[in-house]
């Protein structure tokens, strides 16, 4: 049974009782400015040992950020006598989550809804609304790599962190948890048609039949997906998470090329399509340099354009 931890309103009290229920937190500045690390794990000085932050043996633990998370009482204890007013950050990935991360501000609520439209509406879950009037949905982790901002105004966080109520946003709204201060640890998985396709299970979910508009004949029809609609980044991003192992290549080359085109029309950000496609190709397995060249050249070959 999934039982609700009551939260606390002030930031020392909420941090402990996250952490008396398992949720590994650290502190976050106001202004997010990290902590300093010890002279072993600071790059600019002269002390530096070379490691990675999961590999950390200084002893010192408050260095690396996020990495520093704890459920010790303790340390949270001193750290939040220490600074009262920090806010509350908890690793995703760290703790069992992936979180989808709606930013209205850049366009999140309707990329929101282009995504309902083709996956079907994401199954409910723990909410959080950020002080910022943004929206937190937090899935359990899929112990895959996702790609870091898919879509505009929408982050897929896993490697990196969130700020827990009642931490206090930038404009100076508080984190809260969607109907009341309870926190539910996510139990629901993440939505397995938000997965590379590579990691989906082998049966997959139904699907609506208008991902159908994703098999793009030759011709005419190529600057939108059949239907007639407009080709938007996240029909891009779609289509190169979708491709087959052995079509990744030419998926994401195709994609360039309506990106490059849609783009000279005024028709597309060719930078969001750029940013988008970069992450998916990251996690479909391609490697930056692969997909950087693809993306220019998608630019330089108009004539090459359409050989999907
Ligand atoms: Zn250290
Ligand atoms: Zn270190």
């Amino acid at each position: 049974m999934n039982v609700g931890i009551r939260i606390p309103a002030d930031l020392p009290a909420a941090a402990a009782a996250y952490a008396a229920a398992g949720i590994k937190v650290f502190r976050v500045r106001r202004n997010k400015a990290p902590y300093a690390n010890c002279p072993r794990c600071d790059k600019q000085s002269s002390l530096y040992i070379q490691h990675r932050p999961e590999g950390c043996q200084c002893g010192v633990p408050t260095c690396h950020g996020f990495w520093a998370a704890t459920t010790d009482p303790t340390l949270i204890h001193r750290w939040w006598k220490e600074e009262p007013d920090a806010n509350i950050g908890a690793p995703c990935k760290i703790n069992g989550w992936a979180v989808l991360d709606v930013d209205p501000r850049n366009g999140g609520t309707k990329s929101l809804q282009a995504l309902e439209n083709r996956v079907g509406v994401l199954p409910g879950t723990t909410m959080q609304v950020t002080g910022g009037d943004g929206l937190h949905m937090l899935y359990r982790s899929p112990g895959y790599d996702l790609p870091g901002e898919p879509f505009p105004g929408i982050d897929f966080k896993h490697n990196g962190y969130i700020l827990l109520a009642p931490s206090l946003h930038a404009s100076g709204g508080r984190y809260q948890w969607a109907g009341g201060p309870e926190f539910f640890p996510p139990t629901t998985a993440w939505p397995a048609a938000l997965l590379p396709r590579k990691e989906r299970p082998a049966a997959p979910v139904a699907r609506p039949a208008v991902r159908s508009r994703f098999v793009i004949p030759g011709g005419r029809t190529q600057g939108r997906p059949r239907g007639g609609r407009m080709w938007v980044v996240p029909d891009l991003v779609q289509h190169v998470m979708d491709a087959s192992e052995g079509n990744r290549n030419n998926a994401f080359f195709f994609a360039a090329c309506r990106a490059h085109e849609l783009s000279e029309q005024g028709l597309l950000d060719l930078h969001e399509a750029c940013a988008g496609l970069m992450s998916a190709a990251a996690s479909v397995g391609l490697t930056e340099s692969e997909a950087r060249a693809s993306f220019d050249s998608a630019a330089t070959r108009p004539g090459d354009r359409g050989a999907a």
